[in-house]
């Protein structure tokens, strides 16, 4: 039998980028909002992108001219409310004539840097960011680690993000407006009840809850059909295509702080990016699959196809053994009927099954990192005549946690006495949330122990009560990346560490 667990205007079930916006957009418009997670935040696809904030250059080729525009405004909005996840970055895109020739990539480029300026938020204005124009591959710092017979390229400008502190932030914010937070919960089943839904809980302690709501947002990504026809029991025919993606990261290729984009001979582009200071993360591949694998894996296969699309490029070729880190993630893409899984639209699509009337229920197939914010915002539109006094948009101009302004402290002179490189890397993480991580640490001794890779205890400390961490992956992997920095023993420690903090510490969820 199912505890009772509480009742709320609307139960998102996901904690990927776009049931972590939704939860926070909603919220924040004066819902009352329980997000449920089967496992860690940002555990699936959110985590496992190329981690650009873009338009994407390569969907004008396919005329998504919607998507690349509301993309292209999202990037600037992005870049102001959370300035310390989102990064410009400059892209080079070697010219190899064979491939596509100088006039296309020309106008392509053109309408990239016009839609931009175009977009954004505040009406017609010019990007934040700098336009594209040619450039010689034979000037330093373009010319390194290239083979010396590309002579060409062109140069634009799009953006890195954290993802899956970006996922993170959300769940922070909707938090702060009064949302609950479930992670390890999984939706087991639901129904409708008068006037809404009755959903089982399941966390992964094995105990069960019940809860109502008003409205359901299935935002559960490649699990998005079994959520909805399986959980739910709603019959559909809408069908998601999974599309799996995979990268991977090996010693930094080349000197630099600009990506590139490089064309490959079946006409897909592949990526290769300056990725935590001493790597390169490249990527990605386009490998449909039947199923959504709790942990997808990078195959030989696509490892090799990653080292052939840059050695094209490459003047010291990159080989399987050099491959540090590999990961992959499915793309929940909503089944358009392409042939080509490359092909299939990476536009979003929102489905609402209200049944004639009764409770609604809203399924999220496809979107990109980059479009979360707006995708929740259309979200909340469809379910506005559901919720007739909700509050009117608001997450535009609104900084993520993090993203205020940082304000000067009196701890800031403490800090002084910190390396400078656990700064650094704790401001990447937390932006001006930073003088929440070291309240009250006043020299390297408050901060515990050193776990290396700029990891000390009193962060593991915040992560585990402030921001659902309870696994050692969940520290290493997704609200850092200093896993990546450490050795086997060193993340051995980390997992000890919060297994026996997580015992101890009070976590609070928000659980009505
Ligand atoms: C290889 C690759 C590269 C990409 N690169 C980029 C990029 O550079 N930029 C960009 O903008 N986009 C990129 N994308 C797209 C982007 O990553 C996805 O569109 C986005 O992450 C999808 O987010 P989501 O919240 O819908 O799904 P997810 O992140 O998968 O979240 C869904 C969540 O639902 C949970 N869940 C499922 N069922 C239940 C249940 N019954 N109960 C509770 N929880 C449940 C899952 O555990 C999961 O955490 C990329 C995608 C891939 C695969």
């Amino acid at each position: 039998m199912a505890e009772a667990g509480g009742n709320y205007d609307l139960v998102v079930i996901g904690g990927g980028i776009n049931g972590a916006g939704i939860a926070r957009d909603a919220a924040g418009r004066g819902l009352s909002v329980l997000l449920v997670e089967k496992n860690d935040l940002a555990s699936a696809t959110s985590s496992w992108s190329s981690k650009l904030i873009h338009g994407g250059l390569r969907y004008l080729e396919q005329y998504e001219f919607r998507l690349v525009a509301e993309a292209l405004a999202e990037r600037e909005i992005l870049l102001n409310i959370a300035p310390h996840l989102v990064k410009p970055m400059r892209f080079v895109m070697p010219h190899v004539p064979e491939l596509r020739p100088r006039w296309m990539i020309r106008t392509g480029l053109f309408l990239y840097d016009h839609l931009g300026r175009r977009a954004t938020a505040a009406g017609p204005r010019d990007s934040l960011l700098a336009g594209s124009h040619g450039i010689s591959l034979r000037q330093p710092p373009f010319n390194a680690g290239l083979k010396p017979e590309l002579s060409h390229g062109f140069i634009y400008s799009d953006c890195r993000v954290d993802d899956a502190r970006l996922v993170l932030t959300n769940a922070l914010s909707a938090a702060e407006w009064g949302a609950a937070i479930l992670v390890r919960t999984e939706c087991i089943a639901g129904k409708r009840i008068d006037g809404g839904w009755e959903l089982r809980l399941r966390a992964n302690t094995g105990k069960e809850t019940a809860v109502t709501a008003r409205a359901i947002v299935n935002a559960s990504g490649p699990w998005v059909k079994q959520t909805l026809n399986e959980r739910l029991r709603q019959p559909s025919g809408d069908n998601v295509r999974l599309v799996k993606g995979s990268h991977i990261v090996v010693p930094r290729l080349y000197p630099g702080e600009h990506a590139f984009i490089l064309q490959n001979d079946d006409r897909r582009v592949v990526f290769m990016i300056p990725y935590q200071g001493s790597y390169t993360l490249v990527g990605t591949t386009d490998i449909p699959v039947s199923a959504a694998a709790e942990i997808p894996q990078a195959s030989v296969e696509e490892i090799e196809y990653l080292c052939r699309a840059v050695n094209r490029y490459l003047q010291q070729p990159v080989v399987p053994q050099d491959v540090l880190w590999s990961y992959a993630g499915v793309r929940p893409l909503y089944d358009d009927g392409s042939a080509n899984p490359s092909a299939v639209t990476r536009d979003y699509t929102l489905r609402l099954d209200d049944d004639a009337g009764s409770a609604p229920v809203l399924s999220v197939f496809g979107g990109k990192i980059t479009t979360y914010r707006k995708l929740a915002e259309h979200v909340l539109e469809k379910l506005a005549p559901w919720f007739p006094d909700m509050k009117s948009a608001w997450t535009d101009t609104s900084p993520l946690p993090g993203g205020e302004p940082a304000t000067e402290t009196e701890l800031s002179a403490a800090w002084q006495t910190l390396p400078p490189a656990v700064i650094d890397a704790i401001v990447n993480r937390h932006g001006s949330r930073i003088s929440h991580v070291l309240l009250n640490v006043k020299s390297a001794a408050d901060l515990g122990t050193d776990f290396g890779g700029n990891l000390y205890a009193r962060e593991i400390d915040y992560m585990i009560e402030h921001e659902w961490a309870q696994t050692g992956d969940d520290v290493l992997y997704r609200r850092s990346k200093a896993g990546l920095h450490m050795t086997a023993s060193q993340r051995q420690a980390v997992d000890s560490y919060v297994a026996a903090r997580v015992g101890g510490v009070e976590q609070n969820h928000g659980m009505r």
